[in-house]
């Protein structure tokens, strides 16, 4: 890889992102604050879902000092359905980092240096807020590029990435705009050029594309096979206090989901019957009068595919203590994906 991309009127992309981007809360805002805010949601999340989340966050917390002065859990139960927990258990950290030393780093280089600030993060941040020019490439950013120059490439190869970023580099600085620079060729990516079905006819870049000149520019970036995807089955069972609070468990700080809490479940190969989910009840630390099946839920995580097999305890309550259990409503803390998606199972059982 390395110098086939020709000559790109770059200007023309300018002059098509200032005319034609879309709409955004977070856009046109120079506020260090929102940027990054916006952009670690973003990481992995539809546009669409972010924008109700970035508004609710800025309203509960305006500021920085308002995030690092603000508990964790608070911020987790605000997080709770956007996924990737460490995205929110980063920014916390990061928050209250800035907050102690009293300002925003005022570079790529500074941001990097944040908790969960990847390359990405930072260079968005450094251009759009402080003007410095250093390109940000992203998945977008990379096919778009891939394209330009037909190269068949990985995307996701951090050394490729910082290859490109290498390649774009003097075009930013020469753009007299990087903020808008980068924001254009994101754009155009999510916009114009897609994975699947690229809008070439539309794409201020179409004369200089030789992607698009060889007529099938989707055979670009290079395709990865597929990943077979684990799949982990649990059974998870709901058991009631009278009062309507649910059994949960808080899963331990470092890992996984760090700190949201769950149902109480165990392992098991395959979906149980009766007899396998009594097992699966004991291994839980659980005992239960009756068991009624309720259901099954899955959620995807990025390395595995995980299953749970929902069992309503009648009668249940713990066999014995143990650290992290305990009797909560679910509303009011936050709650892991796969066991809000069981919890609406047994509420709609519950209501036929
Ligand atoms: S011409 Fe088509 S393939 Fe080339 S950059 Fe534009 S949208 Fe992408």
């Amino acid at each position: 890889m390395g110098g086939r991309t020709p000559r790109i009127p770059w200007n023309a992309l300018l002059a098509w992102y200032r005319a034609n981007k879309r709409e955004m809360p977070w856009r046109g805002s120079r506020d260090p604050y929102a940027v990054w805010l916006s952009e670690t949601m973003l990481q992995q999340t539809r546009i669409e879902t972010v924008r109700g989340y970035f508004a609710r966050f800025l309203a509960r917390f305006p500021d920085v000092r308002a995030l690092a002065a603000a508990p964790l859990p608070a911020v987790l139960k605000l997080w709770e359905g956007l996924g990737y927990y460490s995205r929110a258990r980063n920014l916390h950290a990061a928050a209250r980092r800035v907050a102690e030393a009293g300002a925003f780093p005022r570079d790529a280089a500074g941001w990097a240096e944040l908790p969960g600030v990847g390359p990405y993060t930072a260079a968005a941040v450094a251009s759009i807020c402080f003007g410095e020019p250093v390109p940000v490439v992203d998945g977008n950013v990379a096919r778009v590029l891939a394209r330009l120059g037909a190269e068949p490439l990985d995307p996701r190869d951090p050394k490729v990435r910082a290859a490109l970023a290498a390649r774009l580099r003097p075009a930013v600085a020469a753009s007299g705009a990087p903020g808008d620079f980068n924001q254009a060729v994101m754009e155009l990516g999510e916009t114009l050029c897609t994975p699947k079905s690229p809008r070439c006819a539309a794409c201020p870049l179409r004369g200089a594309c030789r992607a698009a000149a060889e007529g099938e520019p989707e055979r670009y970036p290079a395709r990865r096979a597929p990943r077979a995807v684990p799949v982990r089955r649990f059974a998870a069972f709901v058991v009631r206090a009278p009062d309507g609070r649910v059994l949960l468990d808080r899963r331990p700080e470092d890992g996984l989901l760090g700190g949201l809490r769950e149902l109480p479940m165990a392992p098991v190969a395959r979906r149980p019957r009766e007899a396998g989910a009594r097992r699966a009840l004991a291994a839980a630390g659980l005992r239960a009068e009756a068991l009624r099946e309720l259901g099954a839920v899955a959620h995807a995580f990025t390395h595995f595919r995980q299953e749970l097999y929902v069992w309503e305890a009648v009668g249940g309550e713990p066999a014995a203590p143990r650290e992290g259990r305990g009797f909560a409503r679910p509303g009011r803390v936050a709650v892991a994906t796969a066991t809000r998606r069981a919890l609406a199972l047994a509420s709609a059982r519950k209501a036929r």
